[in-house]
């Protein structure tokens, strides 16, 4: 996973011309049509050799009245939502103007990473604009010209620890194909591998997509957790209504929330839109490591409730499933047995994963809710030692020794903890080939109940060793 850039600031600064030069022709979605409020322009960027997704807030014309400036400000929070990092830009040869200081404001608010570029600073001319830029209280700006090319070597030694944050990031998150045995564990005095569970930061939020159909109150729930109307509704909703992500404070642990509200309605405006919407609810859940899947308790278990449930165990993601609308609900007691009896049926893939009733209306529920991405993020991020899996490896083997296709004996000499996030483990045994499915779940299931890991997916490995 690289990292998204977006470029914001006022009109005329020198976005587009910055963004061009990053992009050149590579770009990857244009989409100015009007009326559908697509007036982000997305590309991929590069600079010496970073690699990266700009996103563009061009295309807005200087916001005098009232309904542009709101326009302004909307389009640029959103594009600072779907960013994790903005590039703020502002004109350095007319200074900084009371909207900058807007700008600044909201990004100061809503921003994890910003970077600041005083543009059109080849010359003495700038000279003034650049050092008011400090006053902005933003870091140190670069000097930039965008138009000449000037500066570009400021900004990439500013994009470079964060790209190599996202470098990082990406290599604990990569779907495993070839898996590499993690050698840098720390060991306890009897031996014992020492399991650290990341704890979210200020600066590494907890990173949660809330995924589920449309009117299953995804919109409530996270307006009830921010404890304010801050994602829109009404005739504008569409604008704010894409995946974009929040970052809050949820008693004391800093979130990153996804917000996938928008993903279906929005598909209704034409076919194109429909791909992109879609697009961002994967990206939702492939930027989150817990996915709560919120289920209308009145309808519980659709089809897209499923297939986005599926999704996440496929992504590897930790899951929590919410069931709101719970304050509407006469038969509680008998309700919750068939909510656990259909998911174990719909879902045996997330087997024991924790299944919360929530009121987002009310607010009913939300402790539980916020225990349980807490754990799930914990049992995520699971490590289980070595000495510790071959013997329970060894109790497994006896209680139900693997099968003999054609009389041989399928032997499993060792097991190891390759990976967490999700856990992953690996089992070196003789004919991995002809081990059945049904032997393998067997072990899935074992770990999950023996060393109480629900909630996330495993993955089992076989390597052959004879
Ligand atoms: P945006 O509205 O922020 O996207 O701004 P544009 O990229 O459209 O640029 C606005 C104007 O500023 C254009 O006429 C550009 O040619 C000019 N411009 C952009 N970058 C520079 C620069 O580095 N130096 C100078 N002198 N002009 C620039
Ligand atoms: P979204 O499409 O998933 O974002 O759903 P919304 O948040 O827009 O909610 C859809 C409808 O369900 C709205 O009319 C909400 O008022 C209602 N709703 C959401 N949560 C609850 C709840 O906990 N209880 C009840 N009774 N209604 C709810």
């Amino acid at each position: 996973m690289s990292f998204t850039l977006a470029i914001v600031g006022r009109p005329n600064v020198g976005k587009s011309t910055l963004f061009n030069r990053l992009v050149g022709k590579r770009l990857a979605l244009v989409d100015d049509q009007p009326g559908v409020t697509r007036d982000l322009r997305e590309g991929e960027a590069r600079l010496g050799d970073l690699r990266f997704t700009v996103i563009d807030t061009a295309g807005l014309e200087d916001a005098t009245d009232d309904s542009l400036q709101g326009r302004m400000r909307r389009l640029t929070e959103r594009a600072v939502d779907m960013a994790d990092v903005c590039l703020f830009m502002i004109d350095a040869r007319v200074g900084v103007t009371p909207t900058d200081e807007i700008f600044a404001d909201i990004l100061r608010k809503r921003s994890a990473h910003v970077l600041l570029a005083a543009n059109k600073a080849e010359g003495a001319a700038a000279d003034a604009g650049v050092i008011e830029a400090y006053g902005l209280g933003l870091g140190e700006p670069i000097r930039l010209s965008a138009e000449h090319g000037e500066g570009l070597n400021d900004l990439y030694s500013q994009l470079m620890p964060i790209a190599d944050d996202f470098a990082e990031r990406a290599a604990q998150d990569a779907p495993e194909t070839e898996v590499e045995i993690d050698e840098d564990v720390d060991f306890d005095e009897d031996g014992e591998e020492i399991a650290a569970t990341p704890v979210p930061t200020a600066a590494k939020p907890l990173q949660v997509a809330v995924v589920g159909r449309p009117n299953a109150g995804k919109s409530t729930l996270i307006n009830k957790i921010l404890g304010e109307d801050r994602l829109l509704t009404g005739p504008e909703a569409g604008i704010t209504r894409d995946a974009i992500s929040l970052r809050i404070d949820w008693d004391g642990t800093p979130m990153r929330i996804f917000d996938t509200a928008g993903m279906r309605k929005k598909a209704k405006v034409q076919e194109k839109l429909e791909k992109l919407s879609v697009s961002d609810g994967l990206r939702a859940v492939k930027f989150a490591e817990v996915v709560v899947v919120l289920l209308d308790a009145a309808i519980p278990f659709e089809q897209q409730d499923l297939r986005i449930a599926d999704l996440a165990e496929r992504e590897g993601r930790a899951v929590v499933v919410a069931v709101n609308k719970w304050d509407v609900e006469e038969h509680k007691q008998e309700k919750l047995r068939e909510l656990k009896e259909a998911f174990d049926r719909l879902l045996p893939q997330l087997r024991g994963a924790p299944l919360v009733t929530v009121s987002a209306k009310t607010g009913r529920g939300l402790d539980r809710l916020h225990g349980a991405i807490l754990r799930a993020y914990d049992v995520w991020n699971r490590r289980i030692s070595t000495a510790k899996l071959n013997r329970w490896l060894i109790g497994m083997l006896e209680q139900h020794p693997p099968p003999a296709p054609q009389g041989k004996r399928i032997k499993l000499r060792y097991m190891t903890q390759a990976k967490t996030r999700p856990p992953g483990f690996v089992v070196m045994c003789s004919h991995p080939d002809k081990m059945p499915d049904s032997y393998t779940r067997y072990l899935v299931n074992g770990l999950r109940q023996d060393f109480d890991m629900p909630g996330t997916p495993i993955r089992l490995t076989l390597r052959s060793q004879n």
